[in-house]
């Protein structure tokens, strides 16, 4: 399914967005509340710098000095933001650097040349290279990832924190207790959770159906992302039945041979073979193979929505990440981050046979009311000890859906919430506030307020209270 017309007007795209722009798309406030304006001209050079205790930022600033690596002293701009005659002065355009972390627009998420060769190498061999050598390249590649600080792991809130500290700094400008915006999730869910299912082989594919029972054994559904062209045949029959059994589909790259990214007309020329497929498919979503990615080039990728950006990538053979635990809109694209690791990572690169870092994971996403992306391969835990790792971990997702109040839906309802989310508006109404536009009787008004320098979260209808940190 090919998106329509109906081009996402509020994203901050554009080389003038305002200051504002990617803030107010993640709260939907009223316009009046975001007041920022820069402290002078931009620097024309990009480095490292630091905003409050918790955000480590790449790009130009106004002031102070940058560096070229995150290296654990660097300038906190924190102490240039002042607040004047009810606005507040900045030293960097937040819209850039939150753009500049989101599409990984910093130095260290590009492939080095060695990355590069051990890549091509890794799918040169790979045809006739068992999986034990498999994972000794792997491992190999991923040896010195625990002395990476930035993007933090296991999993990385700068954008959050950055965002917070900003409508900090406008409660104080504003002299105001409360900002209204729209709640993040529907009816109030305090996160979301989506389950993701990569198919590789046709193993896997053999796999899908008991995957679909161990699934609704515990109520869940899930989405599964198909390789279209040389992997496994994919018939008619074998879509009807995830679909019969209220699932969905998206498009996995085409091949699978890890090269989508690697030139631009043939990375087009595959494009449009995924939109066809997508279209017979019925599918509204994409994830690239191995989470490859460029988000310079999503412009040319029609469908609704992508699954291929990382939260934090250092155990992913592209390392980098986005910094955010939200969706948030490339151009038209929605992208939905993958924010926990992946079944793979855990059980062949870490030798785990636990679920306490996907717990982990998992808690520190919802601290931020964030999205918690699961990607299991029906491949991976065919076996009789992974699958009761997923086992376990379904059990405990219900128990955490259950206890917190949590939303579990296929991402194209993601998808289509966030898209109607970011058309909303909040409006005066006498002394309050109303949310209006399609879709908002499932919204939920909440305020931002400021508790002792910390920002709180507060649903309107409820009076319940979520802490943010
Ligand atoms: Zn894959």
């Amino acid at each position: 399914m090919i998106r329509g017309g109906e081009p996402y007007s509020g994203a901050a795209n554009d080389e003038d967005a305002p200051l504002s722009g990617v803030v107010s798309e993640r709260y939907r406030c009223p316009a009046g509340f975001l007041d920022f304006y820069l402290s002078g001209e931009l620097s024309s050079d990009q480095g490292y710098f630091r905003f409050g205790e918790n955000a480590i930022c790449y790009g130009r600033t106004c002031s102070g000095t940058r560096e070229a690596s995150p290296q654990p002293v660097l300038y906190d701009r924190l102490q240039d933001a002042v607040i004047e005659e009810g606005k507040v002065k900045l030293p960097f355009d937040p819209t850039e650097i939150i753009e500049n972390l989101r599409r990984e627009r910093y130095p260290q998420t590009q492939l080095t040349d060695y990355e590069r060769a051990l890549k091509r190498l890794y799918y040169q061999l790979r045809p006739f290279t068992n999986q034990w050598l498999r994972k000794r390249i792997q491992r190999f590649h991923a040896r010195r990832w625990r002395n990476l600080s930035f993007p933090h792991w296991p999993v990385d809130t700068t954008v959050e924190n950055i965002c917070e500290t900003l409508l900090l700094l406008s409660l104080k400008a504003k002299r105001t207790d409360k900002i209204p915006f729209i709640w993040f999730w529907p009816r109030g869910a305090r996160g979301c959770v989506l389950m993701t299912h990569d198919v590789e082989t046709e193993a896997g594919r053999k796999f899908c159906n008991e995957l679909l029972d161990i699934n609704d054994s515990f109520g869940v559904k899930a989405s599964f992302q198909i390789v279209p062209e040389d992997r496994y045949a994919v018939p008619a029959s074998f879509l009807d039945a995830i679909r019969s059994r209220g699932c969905e589909i998206a498009i996995q790259d085409l091949n699978h041979d890890g090269r989508l990214f690697d030139d631009k007309t043939e990375f087009l020329r595959r494009v449009a073979l995924i939109h066809r497929y997508a279209t017979e498919y019925g599918a509204k979503g994409f994830r690239a193979a191995v989470l490859y990615r460029k988000a310079e080039w999503y412009g040319a990728i029609k469908l609704s929505f992508d699954m291929s950006i990382p939260n934090v990538a250092h155990l992913d053979p592209q390392r980098g990440g986005c910094c955010t635990v939200m969706p948030y809109f490339i151009g038209d694209l929605l992208e939905l981050p993958v924010t926990t690791v992946q079944d793979y990572t855990l059980f062949h690169l870490l030798n785990e046979r636990s679920i306490d870092l996907w717990k982990t994971q998992v808690e520190l996403i919802l601290e931020r009311h964030g999205l918690a992306t699961f990607i299991v391969h029906p491949d991976y835990v065919s076996g009789p000890d992974t699958r009761g790792v997923y086992e376990s971990l379904l059990g405990w997702l219900r128990e955490e859906s259950d206890r917190h109040n949590l939303w579990t839906p296929l991402p194209s309802e993601v998808d289509s919430w966030w898209r109607k989310r970011s058309r909303m508006s909040v409006v005066q109404d006498g002394d309050s506030w109303r949310i209006e536009g399609e879709g908002a009787d499932r919204a939920v008004l909440a305020f931002a307020r400021n508790a002792n320098d910390r920002l709180v979260y507060e649903l309107a209808d409820t009076g319940r209270a979520h802490s943010s940190h």
